[in-house]
């Protein structure tokens, strides 16, 4: 049995194990990469090793469900254009296509372990990562080989956007998703998702595209509803979808059928904040009993941020959500998103997959936006925060280190 380590003097302990759920002087033990034991710190048990977090908040590692990585070049210009009155229209995708075809693999691969690295340093231990920015058979193909290589929440978004070569012929790319575009991707795949958009494609589209997938074996995802109304809801409850991402425009028959399939309302911030579009009725959701998660759409078009607590701030300081709503969200929301029961929460048995907050309360991550404050991050029990950090390190952080120091320490 490896070695156990004991997390006392933890502020506030948020373990999801029960919808929000949060202890105070508490303590938590890790064992074997999960989640052993938590309570309160005057009665845990005896460890190997002791970590002290001096009142700080200990989190479940956040869960972002939605995000597309693999891709070269930027488009800041197009951000600054849009900012200053120009209107986003999908096609800027293409943009970012032509640059990731004209990669090397070394090129993709070293932005997308950098952009992992990011998400990991501020706290996101469970990514998913679509493909989508290749759309041919060999592009698609290494984009989900690469993608395999950082996490196993692998999507295959061949149906992102027709590509220039297939412009009038929606019908034929189609074929080309559904056929051996799919068998080249499907090995490196868990889920496929679709674009379902004005401009991008409609229901019988996105319909074809996600059972093809699923007769592969591959689970659907699907963009719905984010750039007017539209069928990507019902779709995505017809297709036996986990979720339904974006949910920016929803009339009230959708909200039924978010409520009745039920379908997890992923809600993408970041990508309204990119866009000056308004944001999703995240309350009108709650308050009909949706689940709710939040992603961050990392992508270099409409959300180019990887900072699953900038979307907490936005949701809770414009989407109305409560501090503790959005955090939940952001943990156990993404983690049912994702269909998984071993991440999002800090229950006896879980993935020990924590942050560290460098604050007392998860109401800082809101209430002090745009500071970093991720102190530490455990992924399977390892400290992580660091590539050369060790669990020693993190012992002398408390043990030998004059308070000043010690926060030093860990910050870096
Ligand atoms: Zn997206």
């Amino acid at each position: 049995m490896a070695p156990s380590t004991l997390i006392t003097g933890i502020g506030e302990l948020v373990t999801n194990t029960d919808g929000w759920t949060a202890l105070t002087d508490a303590a938590l033990v890790i064992q074997d990469g999960t989640v052993a034991w938590t309570g309160p710190a005057g009665q845990a048990p005896a460890a190997d090793s002791v970590v002290d977090a001096g009142g700080r908040a200990v989190l479940p590692g956040f869960v972002d469900s939605h995000a597309h990585l693999v891709f070269a070049g930027e488009r800041s210009a197009e951000f600054a254009a849009r900012m200053a009155g120009r209107p986003y229209q999908a096609g800027g995708i293409l943009t970012t296509v032509a640059a990731t075809r004209a990669a090397s693999d070394g090129a993709l691969r070293a932005n997308l372990r950098r952009l992992a690295a990011e998400m990991l340093a501020q706290g996101t231990t469970t990514f998913e990562c679509k493909s989508g920015y290749g759309l041919t058979v060999p592009d698609e193909a290494r984009s989900l080989a690469l993608a395999a290589e950082v996490t196993g929440e692998v999507t295959y978004l061949g149906a992102h956007v027709v590509p220039p070569e297939f412009a009038g012929d929606v019908p034929g790319y189609v074929d080309l998703v559904c056929g051996d575009m799919l068998d080249a991707c499907a090995p490196n795949a868990r889920w496929i998702d679709v674009f379902c958009e004005d401009g991008a494609f409609g229901a019988d589209e996105a319909a074809a595209v996600l059972a093809a997938g699923r007769a592969r074996g591959l689970a659907p995802r699907i963009h719905a509803n984010q750039l007017g109304p539209g069928p990507g809801i019902r779709v995505a409850a017809q297709a036996g979808a986990p979720a339904a991402d974006h949910c920016t425009y929803t009339t009230d028959e959708d909200l039924d059928t978010i409520v009745s399939a039920p379908l997890v309302a992923t809600l993408l911030p970041g990508a309204e904040f990119g866009t000056r579009h308004p944001y999703p009725d995240a309350r009108r959701l709650l308050d009909a009993g949706a689940t709710v998660a939040l992603a961050t759409d990392c992508n270099p078009g409409s959300s180019f941020t990887s900072s699953m607590a900038f979307c907490i701030a936005l949701a809770v300081r414009d989407m109305r959500m409560t501090t503790q709503e959005a955090v939940w969200a952001a943990t156990a929301g993404g983690a049912r998103a994702l269909r998984r029961s071993d991440v999002g929460h800090l229950g006896v048995g879980a993935r020990a997959d924590l942050i560290l907050l460098d604050a007392p309360s998860h109401a800082y991550l809101a209430y002090r936006p745009g500071v970093p404050q991720i102190a530490a991050v455990w992924q399977s029990g390892h400290p992580t925060r660091h590539p050369s950090c060790s669990r020693e390190f993190l012992l002398s952080v408390r043990g030998t280190c004059s308070e000043e120091q010690s926060r030093w320490a860990i910050n870096q």
